[in-house]
């Protein structure tokens, strides 16, 4: 099977062209953030806030999340609910965010995630892809952009999207987010040793696509 590992930062397109780059090569895509997504949405659900004081493992422990495939779109089901347009809200993000630097969490969702590489060749995006998931992937991409850049392109997504945000808020989530994800003790966010490097912050989107497919193909060769 063929893997192709796509790390990097909130808001650098890694789901826009993680999903092109799996289309163009007849992989499935898989979207790792949403099942982080999906937990933070099960413990919103349950009333909790970003401190999280409560007993995650016994909350996992009566957690069901299942990815399915609909005509060739990633869903995410919580509980046998498809909850795949809730979770996109900026507070899912936040509480995404925060189980994610939980390791019951990980473990929890690491399992979920080699199965379906195991099983497909995939492109698969997150955060700890290229250095815990799928160490041995095929190709590892560190896909990243400035600050500025992710800001703009997430406030546009979120506007087109009907979800009523200002721009200061989406900047200063994306800053926090990159802390968090890159300061967490387990899994943070970092470049695996062995990834290539794509730096889209002059890039638009198809531009972007062609660099990433001709790292693919150099990797896969
Ligand atoms: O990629 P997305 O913005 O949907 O991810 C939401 C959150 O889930 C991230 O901010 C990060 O904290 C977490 N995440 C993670 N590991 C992954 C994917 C996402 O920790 N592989």
């Amino acid at each position: 099977m063929i893997s192709v590992a796509i790390d990097g930062p909130a808001g650098a397109g890694k789901s826009t062209l993680s999903r092109r780059v799996a289309e163009k090569l007849g992989y499935i895509y898989v979207d790792t953030g949403a099942l982080y997504r999906t937990v933070g949405l099960k413990f919103i659900n349950l009333g909790y806030d970003t401190e999280l004081n409560c007993d995650i493992e016994e909350i996992l422990s009566k957690t069901d999340i299942e990815i399915k495939y609909i005509n060739g779109e990633q869903r995410v089901f919580l509980d046998k609910v498809d909850v795949s347009e809730d979770i996109r809200t900026p507070n899912a993000s936040m509480m995404a965010s925060a189980v994610s630097a939980k390791p019951p969490v990980r473990a929890f969702l690491l399992e979920m995630q080699r199965k379906l590489a195991r099983g497909n060749n995939v492109v698969m995006d997150g955060r700890d892809i290229g250095t815990v998931v799928l160490p041995n992937a095929t190709v590892k991409i560190f896909l990243t952009a400035s600050v500025k850049a992710r800001a703009d392109r997430r406030y546009k997504e979120l506007c087109e999207k009907g979800i009523e945000t200002d721009y200061k808020s989406v900047y200063d989530d994306i800053e926090k987010r990159d802390y968090n994800d890159s300061h967490r003790d387990i899994a943070p966010l970092k470049p695996a040793d062995d990834s290539v490097l794509a730096d889209t912050t002059k890039l638009n989107v198809e531009q972007s696509l062609e660099l990433l497919l001709k790292i693919v193909k150099e990797g896969i060769k």
